[in-house]
């Protein structure tokens, strides 16, 4: 299955995502994770991405088409794969269409996540990852790890995004509504929209996904 993520920060896209990339044994694709891990090592591309990231602001096109597109072209995702944060604007799903068109495939379904705007600033201002593998995600009240600090499946430090701060999250939401929000438009021109409520336990919303995505597709 190739399976689009979209929905506000906050609204759990990174935790679904985690679950359901292991239920559907596909990858999952964060063009955040990636860009944490190109800061985190200090590249290049890295450099490039940190002041927009810092800012909430979204990094240019030209520099997130090409890294989603190297990183979808990797063997482990010939099959299918989750895309969590790509497309974010129409300039990135017109892109990512091009691109499977080339491919000789397509998209099988998008999942919306929808979530209260209260809902998502709490959510995020408890939000913890994990150093090691970033879609390992936590919040201190509704999901906390079992040893405060320390994630449950690897035993890496959990830490807090510095964009996780209410400044930029207020500047996230507004760029979300502004570009993000007009591709669930484009996609239910395609027909392959599936939108859920992403209130609820953790389990709860993976158990939603996966029927909307079996009625629907
Ligand atoms: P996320 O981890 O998905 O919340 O993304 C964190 C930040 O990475 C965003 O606020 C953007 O600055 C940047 N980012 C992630 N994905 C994209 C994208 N598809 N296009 C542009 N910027 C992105």
């Amino acid at each position: 299955m190739r399976i689009v993520l979209v929905g506000p920060p906050g609204a759990g896209k990174g935790t679904q995502a985690h679950l359901l990339a292991k239920t559907l044994s596909i990858p999952h694709i964060s063009t955040g994770d990636l860009f944490r891990a190109n800061i985190g090592q200090g590249t290049e591309l890295g450099k490039a991405a940190k002041s927009y990231m810092d800012a909430g602001q979204l990094v240019p096109d030209e520099v997130t088409i090409g890294m989603a597109k190297d990183r979808m072209a990797q063997a482990d995702a010939a099959q299918g794969f989750l895309l969590d944060g790509f497309p974010r604007n129409l300039a990135q799903a017109e892109a990512l269409d091009g691109i499977l068109a080339e491919w000789g495939i397509k998209l099988d379904g998008v999942l919306d996540l929808e979530v209260p705007e209260d809902e998502v600033v709490k959510r995020i201002a408890g939000r913890r990852l994990c150093r090691n593998d970033g879609s390992h995600v936590y919040h201190v009240d509704y999901n906390p790890p079992a040893v405060d600090g320390v994630c449950d499946e690897c035993g890496g430090e959990l830490y807090q995004r510095a964009d996780d701060n209410e400044d930029t999250v207020r500047n996230r939401l507004d760029v979300y509504h502004t570009e993000t929000e007009p591709i669930i438009a484009y996609y239910q021109a395609q027909g392959v929209v599936s939108t859920i409520s992403a209130l609820g336990k953790v389990n709860e919303v993976t158990d939603r996904a996966i029927e909307a995505l079996k009625r629907d597709n």
